[in-house]
């Protein structure tokens, strides 16, 4: 079989590049998953839909991606994927005057977002203890997605258009001659394929590693608790993203809340890591959602889970051109934050693809190369580092 383009992956990245291929009109497109679509980490994924970033490469992926999250009916032809609730970055005292620099940095962009004191937070979400808070970033517009429906999305448009989706059939081997590649390898035969996208999340430094491509990128376990909400918390806050305490939070339907469990567990193996949360992470998750919001005292444990996201080394994707190996690309490393900017990187990727240079958004900083060259991916405004984004201590 033969194929124009062959993406390694069915997640929210694999489905979103196939989906923007054959919109292109790139007649054989072929996608591979090993598993069921949406089974790595886009299946898991809490999905926040929202621009606030401290570096403008990733903001601007965001805001070019959130008009197909919040018009998904009209433009996919499916059901809502989006729930506006607004959204809130919050900061301690020491990052205040950074998150008011990123905050003119993103209106610069043109997204539609404030800074606010912690009075102004108080007054928006009353319920939020602000003590330890020095300024907030409001994005009114911004919320969360369905992931399992927008892959589904993806999927139904991408077949509508010709592109052929195998699930259940894994690639073995990507094959190369020389310095290009000529196609993959699956337990059904050889596809052969002058181009081939590696979008193949967690698993992508094992399968670039066998064909002599070291990727600065490794997998890392994601922790996530639910609980059901207290009365007086009955109607849905914001999403929050709380860089005080290293976390962050969001309703799930009417009655759940989402909160992310800061974990430093690294290097784990996709295939055969437990899924089970350790039982030390609903007491932190507790601790931090009750700081944040002291209401959620009555909350009560509903589930909790262990996924997994590929981070590259400095906690931005990597996108791009495989340096060395013609027709190979790179799709991947999204560092636990790709969801969101999963329609801009397909339509990014297919035109890189297509026509040599991505036009929509420069995804130029998110070279495989950077690494080598020593150009990481940081803006001028950082905050505190996240605890989950760092190695634990030796
Ligand atoms: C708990 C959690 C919460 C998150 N929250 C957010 C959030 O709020 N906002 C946000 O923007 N991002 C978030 N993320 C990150 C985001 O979900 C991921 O960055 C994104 O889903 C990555 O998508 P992907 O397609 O690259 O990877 P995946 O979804 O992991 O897909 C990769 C696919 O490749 C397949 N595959 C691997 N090897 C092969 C092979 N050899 N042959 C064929 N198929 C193969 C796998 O089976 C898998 O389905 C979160 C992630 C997690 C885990």
């Amino acid at each position: 079989m033969t194929a124009d383009v062959v993406v390694v992956g069915g997640g929210v990245i694999g489905t979103s590049i196939a989906f923007a291929l054959a919109s292109a009109g790139v007649k054989r497109v072929v996608l591979l998953e090993k598993s069921a679509l949406a089974s790595g980490a886009s299946g898991r994924s809490s999905a926040l839909v929202r621009m606030h970033y401290t570096n403008v490469e990733d903001a601007r992926l965001a805001w070019a991606s959130y008009p197909l999250f919040r018009d998904w009916t009209e433009r996919m032809d499916g059901p809502p994927v989006f729930r506006r609730t607004g959204f809130l970055a919050v900061v301690g005292p020491q990052d205040a005057g950074a998150l008011k620099s990123n905050v003119e940095m993103l209106r610069g962009i043109g997204i539609d977002t404030v800074a606010l004191s912690p009075g102004e937070l108080k007054t928006l979400q009353p319920f939020v203890n602000v003590d330890d808070i020095g300024a907030a970033a409001y994005e009114p517009a911004s919320g969360y997605a369905s992931p399992a429906d927008v892959v589904e999305g993806f999927r139904r448009q991408a077949q509508a258009r010709g592109a052929q989706i195998r699930q259940w059939t894994p690639v073995t081997r990507i094959l190369r001659r020389e310095s290009a590649v000529t196609g993959v390898e699956t337990p059904s035969g050889r596809i052969d394929a002058g181009a081939v996208v590696v979008a193949a999340g967690a698993w992508a430094p094992r399968l670039c590693k066998e064909i002599g491509l070291p990727l600065e990128a490794r997998p890392k376990a994601i922790d996530t608790m639910l609980v059901t909400r207290p009365p007086e918390l009955a109607t849905p806050h914001m999403v929050v993203i709380d860089h005080v305490l290293g976390t962050y939070f969001r309703p799930e339907s009417d009655v759940l809340t989402i909160a992310g469990v800061p974990c430093q567990v690294w290097d784990v193996d996709p295939d055969t890591m437990p899924t089970g949360l350790p039982p030390s992470a609903p007491i932190e998750g507790a601790q931090l959602l009750t700081q944040r919001f002291p209401a959620m005292e009555r909350a009560e444990l509903a589930r909790g889970y262990r996924a997994f996201d590929c981070y590259s080394a400095d906690r931005h994707a990597i996108l791009g051109a495989a340096p060395g190996i013609d027709g190979l690309y790179l799709a991947t490393a999204f560092s636990g934050s790709g969801f969101k900017i999963a329609p801009a990187v397909g339509t990014c990727m297919a035109e890189l693809i297509t026509e040599g240079r991505a036009r929509s958004v420069d995804i130029s900083a998110f070279r495989p190369a950077r690494f080598a060259e020593g150009k990481l991916i940081a803006g001028p405004h950082p905050y505190k580092p996240r605890r989950d984004h760092l190695e634990p201590a030796r």
